[in-house]
């Protein structure tokens, strides 16, 4: 049998948030790939190699993949979340660009997943209602002076930012560093949304303010929503308050 890769997204943590195409492609591979923690997701299939990996590995754990299905096996590489989503769909394409010209040929299908944005985002209301825009904060991958950049622009231009990889053990400052450039431009009162483990046991969601958010409510499974100057809190009695950005922008702002 040829080989064939299937690079799938398990969603957030909640076994229904697994797509019914990423639930099927699991259940035909010989071999599975990831981070150790994301293949504790799915449940033992007899006769299915598990590899797991840590999390700093992702070119290795890609290219042992490719491998794999070179010599002819069903694999599936799995990311939480999204694949495509800061996740293990680049570092495929990173591994067949720059890998034997034979691993162009092999047969490779992504599978969507529910990302964690979209998931803290529905825990709230409807935060995304507007233009938004999505950035890691980690400086693993590319130097802290382009954030900072890019937090300036998108927060100038009014996008709604939520914000992947907020803290590390490694990257300790980064996300209070980041509260500070977006205090220049935004208002004290921009809602902001901190989503950790969502859709897990350990899942807890909170909404504060820019001025009030500190960094120490977030580390490494948290997703922080920050709005723009249009977002807005609904409070309801005996409820949890809405956040919401209006899907109309008035013309005065534009
Ligand atoms: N591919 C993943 C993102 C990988 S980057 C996706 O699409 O969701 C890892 C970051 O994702 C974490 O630092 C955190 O910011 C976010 N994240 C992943 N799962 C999460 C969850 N269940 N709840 C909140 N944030 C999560």
């Amino acid at each position: 049998m040829s080989g064939r890769l299937f690079v799938v997204g398990l969603g957030p943590g909640d076994p229904q948030l697994l797509t019914g195409e990423a639930d099927a492609a699991l259940s035909t591979a010989d071999a599975l790939y990831g981070y150790g923690p994301y293949l504790d997701r799915i449940p033992p299939r007899p006769g299915q190699a598990r590899h797991p990996s840590d999390n700093r590995k992702e070119p290795e754990r890609a290219a042992a993949a490719l491998r794999c299905v070179a010599e002819g096996a069903q694999v599936a590489v799995v990311s939480g979340g999204d694949p495509g989503v800061f996740a293990m769909a680049a570092a495929i394409c990173a591994e067949i660009e720059a890998g034997p010209p034979a691993w162009r040929s092999l047969d490779i299908t992504i599978i969507p997943g529910i990302t964690a944005m979209l998931a803290v985002a529905a825990r709230v209301g409807a935060p995304l209602g507007h233009d938004f825009c999505v950035l890691s904060l980690s400086d693993n991958l590319k130097p802290w002076p382009l954030i900072e950049r890019r937090l300036d622009a998108a927060a100038g231009a009014g996008f709604v930012i939520a914000l992947y990889n907020p803290v590390s053990r490694a990257r300790p400052w980064q996300l209070g560093a980041a509260f500070e450039r977006l205090r220049r431009h935004l208002p004290a009162a921009t809602p902001v949304v901190f989503g950790r483990a969502v859709g897990r046991a350990d899942e807890n969601v909170t909404v504060t303010t820019l001025d009030a958010a500190g960094a120490e409510a977030a580390d490494m499974a948290t997703l922080v929503i920050v709005g723009s100057p249009e977002t807005r809190i609904i409070l309801r009695p005996g409820r949890e308050s809405l956040v919401y950005t209006p899907r109309a922008m008035p013309e005065a702002s534009a």
